[in-house]
């Protein structure tokens, strides 16, 4: 049960309760597409007129539309109620080291348009590329009014300020992209961790229903986490919750773009994956020279495990194992229902997999409780989770007390 904050309360009025119906509807609309007023009474408990109120309202924002009517044997046909994906679409941006996509999409979080270009190497000229670009978007689909920018970022971004404050893998730091693109394109704009964003998409938009306990662990150029415990973000006080990424699994390992050693993407991300391909293929040529060796990009390392090369074999079984262990390490710690892993090394989740799997059976006391699932890539969940950071604020609980 929540503690009720004694620094930041809001009483309940009479606001607040036709409030909270009002977004109970509203998921149940959003969740049980169509439905019908009787339906939606049966369900909350509410009286017929309570329901017949809240719809009219929802239909005048044009949050939902009223469809096609249904059959009654007698007395009036039901019609239909869904959500209006047309009224309102959202700008998500997905910001990787070297590449970003930028699309319009429905509150069903399916893109409407979207295109991809190499991310710009300073924070200014990302700013005026993405204004010029998400201004394009919106004048090639004026039918659709767009409710506000999602944005997900490689880094961390500060709760107070908005700042992306910790970004290692980008090297952009303590940076306000927030204000410039606010101005540039006169919409409001939410900025989050990507893995939180991907733990929101699962959250708002998975496949798994009335999952309320969940770790995302992205895997790409480092490793991130996103952590929903009840329904809720985890973000601490700062917003800097959740980088396991950067917890240190060998003070005196190898030193990490964050100033430690020996973090946790030292030894599971992409990157560490292809620098230790190269270190040990470099140590089985004759001439040692490994600065002669040509590294392979993460993808082409998933190539050679596909043709069956021992050392890329041997690499992506010691990622796995070292996946495992930090995954044991939030299974243990914070008991998810579930963990889903992103990126590309799920292409290979057959090999990998049962390696995860096997660790966490080996340190974890409470493995036989958690699935551990590889997010589907075609899913988009990085970019579609942008869209859930609008969405939330519409449909997420109200704030009370
Ligand atoms: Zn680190």
């Amino acid at each position: 049960m929540r503690k009720i904050d004694l620094s930041n309360f809001q009483v309940a009025t009479s606001e607040t309760a036709r409030e909270v119906n009002r977004r109970i509807i509203l998921n149940l609309i959003r969740a049980n597409q169509a439905i019908s007023r009787a339906d939606l009474a049966r369900k909350t408990g509410l009286q017929r007129s309570t329901v017949s109120l809240i719809t009219e309202q929802l239909i005048s924002e044009k949050w939902i539309t009223e469809g096609i009517v249904g059959y009654s044997p007698r007395g009036r046909k039901p019609r239909y109620l869904r959500l209006n994906v047309d009224r309102a679409g959202v700008i998500g941006i997905n910001i990787r080291p070297i590449s970003t996509t930028i699309g319009l999409a429905d509150f069903n979080a399916n893109f409407r348009a979207q295109e991809s270009i190499p991310t710009p190497p300073t924070p200014d000229a990302f700013v005026a590329e993405a204004c010029r670009r998400i201004n394009n978007l919106r004048e090639s689909h004026p039918q659709i009014s767009c409710e506000g920018i999602g944005v997900a970022v490689p880094g961390r971004v500060d709760l107070q300020t908005h700042r992306l404050v910790f970004a290692p893998n980008l090297g952009w730091n303590n940076v306000d992209l927030r204000t410039p693109l606010q101005v540039g394109t006169g919409l409001p704009v939410a900025l989050e961790n990507a893995a939180n964003a991907c733990a929101l998409f699962e959250m708002w938009f998975g496949q798994r229903d009335n999952v309320r306990d969940l770790a995302i662990v992205t895997v790409s150029e480092g490793i991130g986490a996103g952590i929903v415990m009840n329904g809720q973000l985890l973000q601490g006080p700062t917003g800097m919750a959740g980088e396991f990424g950067h917890v240190t699994l060998d003070e005196n390992g190898p030193k990490c773009k964050c100033g430690n050693r020996g973090c946790w993407e030292m030894y599971a991300s992409n990157t560490a994956a292809v620098s230790y391909y190269r270190s040990v293929t470099a140590s089985h040529r004759p001439s040692r020279n490994s600065d002669a060796i040509p590294e392979p990009t993460f993808e082409e390392l998933l190539g050679l495990v596909e043709l069956g090369d021992p050392r890329a074999v041997e690499t992506l079984d010691r990622m796995g194992r070292y996946l495992g262990v930090g995954v044991a390490m939030l299974v243990t710690g914070l008991e998810p229902s579930m963990v889903v892993i992103v990126g590309e090394v799920t292409r290979v989740w057959s090999r990998i997999g049962p390696i995860i799997e096997t660790v966490l059976r080996e340190r974890c006391l409470n493995s036989s409780s958690v699935r551990v699932y590889p997010s589907d890539d075609a899913l988009k969940p990085r970019l579609r989770g942008t869209v859930a950071l609008i969405l939330q604020e519409h449909f997420g609980a109200p704030v009370v007390a």
